[in-house]
């Protein structure tokens, strides 16, 4: 029965030019996501609304679903588009538009409906208010056993009188946020853990593209858990569109702080490793911001004292979007946007294998940085090595 989605977005601090941008950064992005569901679709912009209209049979829950992933979209509204042919053929319409939009329930139980036209020109022989009235009256001489309700209806008979004629009833809720791609880029520091992939999610969610850093250590990391990690970036790809994930080989610099650095130390010193680098990547590709999946208190490197330790290293902004979360909730999250049944495989990721039994929980900042020195014979040439061998992965 639909052919065609209207799209409705937020609107609220995208104004004149950014409009543009915001209107233009969504279809963009509906027509990715659009891509890979079975049919055709024309994705236009006419007078502030988005139209994904199918141009083929195409799978209404698959084209549902990915829409639902777009970030910046409000609500998805099926509609039935007419052409105008007089008021009678639009009533006519809009009685077989209930109809077979809601018979089952109409036939189960009392409902109640209004309608609410609107007219974009304002040439159409009747006004709105006679649009509503009328229609109503024929809807429910159509279906006798409806009600009227104008506070709080059912159903909302939408009918929007523009070159076309629009007819919907139906919000589906969309992601929200704002498109990707209107606030630049960022790098995750992606895990095969629950929290960076929900972290990612979030600030892709602000319309921010993403490209990650994944941190492998083999072979104390297995070629299953690098797996899974692009499994993970695949996930968040979905919402974030195309990600470059770059996997460093880590174990030389963490076999080195193994060898020479307290033990209780190692994750502190490694994790400054970790954001140097993803840092550096960051700056080579045109990002703005570093995203982790950090929490306070979650684990000993989570500490505020630990926080302040690895943010030392960082000269450009730190997203931690999850950092007031329990983890049920980040928990919660990962399942909502379906990456925990990924993130909950059993494959070690490089900070299992090298933790401490006592770690520290509350680090002091001289003593990692004297600490620290203790590489300094051979970090410069490990650190350029670490860069140099990145591995790119391109994930769409
Ligand atoms: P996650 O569930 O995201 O793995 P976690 O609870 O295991 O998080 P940590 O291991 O302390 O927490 O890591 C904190 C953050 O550091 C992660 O959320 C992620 O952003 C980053 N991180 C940790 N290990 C790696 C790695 N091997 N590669 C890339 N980033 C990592
Ligand atoms: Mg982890």
């Amino acid at each position: 029965m639909y052919k065609a989605f209207l799209i409705k977005y937020g609107e609220i601090g995208v104004k004149g030019k950014n409009r543009y941008l915001f209107e233009d950064a969504l279809v963009r992005q509906i027509r990715f996501a659009l891509k890979d569901v079975e049919g055709d679709f024309a994705v236009t912009k006419e007078n502030g609304r988005i139209y994904a209209t199918a141009k083929s049979d195409f799978d209404y829950d698959e084209a549902v679903e990915a829409l639902q992933r777009v970030f910046g979209i409000v609500g998805i509204c099926p509609v039935v588009q007419i052409e105008d042919k007089g008021f009678d053929d639009l009533a006519n319409e809009v009685i077989k538009y209930f109809g077979e939009a809601y018979k089952d329930i109409y036939e189960e139980k009392e409902i109640t409906f209004k309608v609410n036209a609107r007219r974009a020109r304002k040439n159409y022989p009747l006004n709105s208010m006679e649009i509503n009235m009328d229609i109503g009256e024929r809807l429910l001489d159509a279906y006798p056993k409806l009600k009227v309700d104008v506070h709080k209806p059912d159903v909302l008979i939408q009918i929007e009188v523009r070159s076309m004629i629009n007819i919907y009833s139906i919000e589906i809720p969309g992601a929200k946020g704002m498109p990707i791609g209107t606030a630049g880029k960022a790098m995750l520091l992606l895990s095969g853990g629950i929290d960076s992939p929900v972290a990612g999610y979030m600030i892709a969610k602000r319309g921010v593209s993403i490209e990650a850093t994944y941190f492998h250590a083999p072979p104390y990391t297995s070629e299953r858990a690098k797996q899974k990690v692009v499994d993970l970036a695949r996930l968040v790809s979905r919402y974030s569109g195309p990600i470059t994930l770059n996997v460093v080989q880590f174990t030389d610099i963490q076999l080195a702080i193994y060898e020479k650095c307290p033990h209780d130390e190692l994750t502190i010193i490694m994790r400054r490793y970790m954001m140097k680098i993803a840092q550096d990547l960051a700056k080579q590709s045109g990002c703005m911001g570093l995203i982790t999946g950090e929490s306070i208190g979650q684990v000993a490197s989570q500490t505020i004292q630990s926080l302040y330790c690895t943010n030392e290293v960082c000269t450009m902004p730190v997203f931690r979007p999850v950092i007031g979360f329990d983890k049920q909730e980040i928990i919660d999250l990962s399942e909502k946007i379906g990456t925990y049944e990924t993130s909950i495989q059993p494959f070690e990721d490089c900070c299992t294998i090298f933790v401490a039994k006592h770690p520290v929980t509350k680090p002091n900042l001289n003593v990692i940085k004297k600490d620290e020195k203790l590489l300094d014979d051979c970090i410069e040439e490990l650190y350029k090595k670490a860069i140099d061998t990145v591995e790119r992965i391109v994930i769409q």
